[in-house]
Formats: C-alpha cells, sequence, structure tokens
C-alpha cells in the first residue's frame, strides 16, 4: 500500500476527530471548527488563505484530501436534471444526479463503485463491485456537486450505484458529517437511503435510530420471481425481509416506503398488484396499529445489456389502481432527464464501454 493511501481522509473527519489532529500538529483547537467548516464548502486546504501556510502544510502533510472532479456532465434541456460523472482520486468513477423539485434541490449519490448485488435488471451491478467509496467520497459527491452548481442542496437520497447496507460504516459516518451543523447540515428528515434487501443491515441501522427514510427495493412479492430478478432474495426472502421493515418501523417510528419496478410481463400484472397489497398488509399492519404504505412504481428504464423492457403506460395505471383499492397509497414516479440517461449506472457503463472501445 503507498503512503498516500495510508494517510487519514481529511474529508471523513468530525469536528472532534479534526480537533485532536490539530492539537497533535500544535495547533489550537478551535482552528478546527473553521477548517471543517471551509472544507464542507468544497475550499481544499491550500485555499484556506486565512490559516497560516505552515498550518496547512502541517495538514496537507498529515493528511490526504480530494474532492471528485467532474469528469462528465450532462444537463436536462427538459426539466434541468445535472447528471455528473465524478471522477475519484483513483481514477474510478460514479455518478451523482442533481434533481430539481418544487421544494428544492435533492442530490442522488453513488454509495459505491460497481455493485455486488447482482439485481438483473439494473446496470450498476453489470461487472460488479469495484469497491466502497469513503464516507470523503460519499460526502465529496454532496460537496463538489454543490459547488458546481452554486446551488443549495436541500436533500439526499442514497439511490445511485451501489448498495448502501453493504459499506455500512462509511455510510453511516457519512450521514453524521453531512447532517453537521457546521458543515453541509441537510436535516436527517430529508435523506433516504435505498437498499435492495440486505436485511442485517436494517436492523443495525434502526439500532442507530437516526430520523432518515428507508426505502426498500422490493419489486416483486413473491419469492419465485423476486429471486429471478434479485439474487438477494435467495438470502433473505420476501418474509424476513417484511419482518424487518416491520422492526425498522417499531424502532424508528419512521415509515418505510417501498420501491417497485415494473417490467413488462414479469411483475406488472393487476394479480402480481393485488398479492404485494396483500402481502403488505399482512407483514406490516395489525389491526390496532395500520402503519402508513407508500409504495413508488417505477416503470424500468430499458437497459442495453438486459431483455428487460417497460410496462406500458395502462399496465402501470392498472396497478397504481389495485394497490390504493387495498389500501396502499403507490405513486408513478416521475422521470426526471429522460433526455440525459439519468438513471444508475447508466452513465458510468457507457464511459466504461467508451474506454473499452478506444483500447480494443
Ligand atoms: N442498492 C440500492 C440503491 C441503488 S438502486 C437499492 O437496490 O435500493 C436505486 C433504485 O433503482 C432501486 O430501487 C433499484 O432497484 C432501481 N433500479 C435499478 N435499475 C433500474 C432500472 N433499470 N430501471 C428502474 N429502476 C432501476
Amino acid at each position: 500500500m503507498s503512503q498516500m493511501q495510508e494517510k487519514t481522509e481529511l474529508l471523513a473527519l468530525t469536528p472532534e476527530e479534526l480537533a485532536e489532529l490539530m492539537i497533535s500538529l500544535g495547533e489550537p483547537r478551535y482552528r478546527a471548527e473553521q477548517i471543517f467548516t471551509q472544507l464542507h464548502r468544497g475550499i481544499s486546504p491550500e485555499e484556506m488563505t486565512n490559516i497560516g501556510k505552515a498550518t496547512r502544510e502541517r495538514l496537507s502533510a498529515a493528511t490526504r484530501y480530494h474532492l471528485p472532479t467532474v469528469r462528465r456532465k450532462l444537463v436536462s434541456e427538459i426539466d434541468g436534471t445535472v447528471k455528473y460523472l465524478f471522477e475519484l482520486s483513483d481514477g474510478h468513477s460514479v455518478e451523482s444526479v442533481l434533481m430539481r423539485y418544487e421544494h428544492g434541490i435533492t442530490i442522488c449519490i453513488s454509495s459505491q463503485v460497481g455493485c455486488a448485488m447482482g439485481c438483473k435488471f439494473c446496470a450498476s451491478t453489470i461487472g460488479g463491485r469495484v469497491r466502497n467509496l469513503s464516507a470523503g467520497e460519499l460526502l465529496g459527491q454532496v460537496i463538489a456537486a454543490a459547488k458546481d452548481s452554486g446551488e443549495r442542496i436541500g436533500g439526499i437520497v442514497m439511490m445511485g450505484i451501489g448498495e448502501p447496507l453493504d459499506n455500512f460504516d462509511n455510510v453511516v459516518r457519512f450521514l453524521s458529517l453531512v447532517n453537521h451543523e457546521k458543515g453541509v447540515n441537510i436535516g436527517y428528515r430529508h435523506i433516504s437511503l435505498s437498499t435492495c434487501g440486505l436485511v442485517d443491515g436494517i436492523d443495525r441501522l434502526a439500532a442507530l435510530r437516526l430520523p432518515i427514510t428507508l426505502s426498500v427495493s422490493l419489486h416483486a412479492a413473491d419469492d419465485e420471481t423476486r429471486s429471478a430478478i434479485m439474487p438477494i432474495n435467495r438470502r433473505w426472502n420476501v418474509a424476513s425481509l417484511l419482518a424487518a421493515c416491520r422492526r425498522y418501523y417499531t424502532t424508528t417510528g419512521r415509515r418505510i416506503s417501498f420501491e417497485y419496478t415494473l417490467i413488462a410481463g414479469k411483475n406488472d400484472s393487476p394479480e402480481a398488484a393485488k398479492r404485494l397489497a396483500l402481502v403488505l398488509n399482512r407483514s406490516l399492519r395489525t389491526r390496532t396499529d395500520t402503519m402508513p404504505i407508500h409504495v413508488n412504481l417505477i416503470p424500468v428504464n430499458e437497459v442495453e445489456e438486459t431483455a428487460f423492457r417497460r410496462a406500458d403506460r395502462r399496465a402501470v395505471a392498472a396497478f397504481a389502481r389495485v394497490l390504493e383499492q387495498n389500501g396502499i397509497r403507490a405513486t408513478v414516479r416521475r422521470k426526471l432527464g429522460a433526455d440525459i440517461n439519468a438513471s444508475c449506472g447508466q452513465l458510468r457503463r457507457a464511459d466504461i464501454k467508451a474506454t473499452q472501445g478506444k483500447q480494443d
């Protein structure tokens, strides 16, 4: 391992850890807060002109610092969605997307380079997991996008490349950093984490009692269909996943939203909708506690390498209707950035393919 990699990652430090570091470098503790705030605004140590040169040099010698750089940037002409392909310090890249809603700007960030989960419809997992993102790289996406766009980011969804609960410790550290009032200061209630269903991770997360929103990618309510499209279902089936969801709700008091990607001929029939409603009602609700349940319906984004096709508009509307009739709130996800390929993993795939093409 090179010396660079062994150094502490500056962007991953809490103000308290930074204070200890400053003291160990012979600097006063109060410097830490100034540095923390500037770092989280996207100012590099070299640019911190309010801090003496000798201090900056000592800090740079003791730590490593890298903000993701913009390798590609696509702006939707339809809705202003911005998609970034960010390059990390080792040359790997991940995607982040800035989405404009009426209530403000939300960023979708990646949690890993690639993904090990193997969902059959997903572009991010082709090629597997390369590595986890560090806490500083998770945070770096938010800082770099805010700096590049000049906009205030009000919310975060962890729905980009990767499985956040497969990178648990870095994700939890990131959440506390991005929530810090001296830093980016995004409230936990404005943060969602999406998982394909790692039950052990859901339980660990519940124990922390962070008031974030948990999204669960369900995509099918029966084990046969779910196992065929999501290998994780062979480890934790629908029943054990929904039992974990119930525990999450009773521990944290936070409701869970479910993602359901509609794939033509696979999981989009009215019978599948009825079954989904039945399973959710039975697993999550009791006579005395009718937990609110929300399902986001997402017509599958067609990925070149897969054979899955979108459910048609009528099938989507009919599916939503059956859910509503059975007491489950459902919304059809508005597609943002349709003109810039703004869905999971597709820009990184295209970039990898282009690079490979050049090498051939
Ligand atoms: N690993 C996490 C978060 C990343 S994926 C998870 O599985 O939840 C974010 C969401 O996009 C998930 O619901 C995922 O199933 C969905 N998704 C992946 N590929 C898709 C595609 N081609 N079309 C529609 N949704 C997709």
